[in-house]
């Protein structure tokens, strides 16, 4: 263990937090007590990235509130993570300002990072380290006061007490999804930065850590979290939609649906893959979506969508006017980007 040391703290990149730092609360988790003012975790505008001369982050704003869990979503590519790490100080903006954590996002990077638990979309930890080795490892970057007993508590507030000889790479997704989430929290972060961090979770598990989160979002960390499942952005208190680096829609659920403008039917019955090829050609037909053996017919002009549901109905074919989901309204906004040419 000694490669842990100050050297590879410096290594790493993290700036060994002031004493001022870290709350001289109970460690790990006793109640959030915000070291700074103001009803904004992040309080951005005009955030943009280029890499190679190509902009992946467009003129982003975003306010997201203390204690909300604010979901990010959007195709591969669309610039999610590159924001992410934006706002935890480990890229700089080309252009853009903006505060998180009450910090200033160019010239009080080392600020944030003592307060923000990042989570990577690929597993990032030592694989031949035990569990409760990874924990110290990364207990020791941050300086945490008490270190031993952050991670004994640590281990046993995520079930990894009985686990913590095996080696990390020997965990199975969902467990190692909890070490990492143990990991990220082990400072006492006041804002979680989660990257795509339930892929190949099983559905238990994923059903464990949104309980986790919204625990932790009570106690009044803020978590901005990227996701492709739809359910989990249905968990979100305010969701944001990013295609070709550009923030599309942001609210709450009912907000966007409606924001979206999107009128969609369902269809069900007899050979629906033909239905679903003739339908695409169809004047107000902006999408069809096949669902199980229903198929979701989606458009913005209502009275032609009505009028095409009327023209290819039949007595086996049934058709309903039903709510646009959120799948609906983020394959229309994406195909409507990529329509307008946004990049
Ligand atoms: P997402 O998280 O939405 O999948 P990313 O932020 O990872 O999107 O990537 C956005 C775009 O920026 C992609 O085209 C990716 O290839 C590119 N990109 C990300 N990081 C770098 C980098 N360090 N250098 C060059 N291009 C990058």
């Amino acid at each position: 263990m000694a490669q842990f040391g100050r050297r590879a703290v410096r290594k790493a990149g993290f700036a060994r937090p002031s004493v001022f730092g870290f709350r001289p609360a109970i460690l790990p988790f006793a109640p959030f007590r915000p070291l700074v003012n103001g009803p904004f975790a992040i309080d951005v505008q005009g955030i943009t990235k280029r890499f190679g001369g190509r902009p992946v982050v467009h003129h982003i704003a975003l306010q997201v509130r203390r204690g909300e869990i604010y979901g990010f979503l959007g195709p591969n590519g669309s610039g999610k993570t590159t924001f992410l790490r934006i706002l935890c100080g480990l890229l700089t903006p080309d252009a853009g300002s903006g505060t998180c954590l009450g910090f200033d996002l160019r010239t009080q990077t080392g600020a944030i990072r003592e307060r923000v638990g990042y989570l990577t979309q690929r597993f990032s930890f030592y694989e031949d380290l035990s569990v409760e080795e990874n924990l110290d490892f990364v207990a020791r970057l941050y300086g945490v006061p008490r270190r031993r007993a952050a991670v004994a508590q640590s281990l046993e507030r995520f079930g990894l007490a009985e686990l913590r000889r095996q080696l990390a790479g020997e965990l199975s997704g969902g467990w190692k999804q909890r070490l990492a989430l143990a990991a990220c929290l082990i400072h006492q972060p006041e804002l979680l930065l989660l990257d795509e961090p339930t892929v190949g979770v099983d559905p238990k598990a994923r059903r464990d850590f949104w309980e986790e989160i919204h625990r932790l979002a009570g106690a009044g960390i803020t978590v901005l979290i990227t996701t492709h499942y739809m359910d989990e952005a249905e968990r979100c208190h305010r969701l944001a939609y990013l295609a070709y680096g550009q923030l599309l829609i942001h609210g709450r659920l009912p907000e966007i649906l409606r924001a979206a403008g999107l009128t969609t039917w369902e269809v069900s019955g007899p050979d629906l893959w033909a239905l679903a090829e003739t339908l695409r050609g169809q004047p107000g037909v902006e999408q069809v979506v096949p669902f199980g053996n229903r198929l979701h017919v989606s458009g913005r002009d209502a009275v032609q969508l009505a009028r095409v549901a009327a023209a290819f109905g039949s007595p086996d074919r049934v058709w309903r006017q039903v709510e646009a989901g959120l799948e609906d309204v983020f394959i229309h906004l994406m195909h409507t980007a990529r329509a307008h040419g946004t990049s």
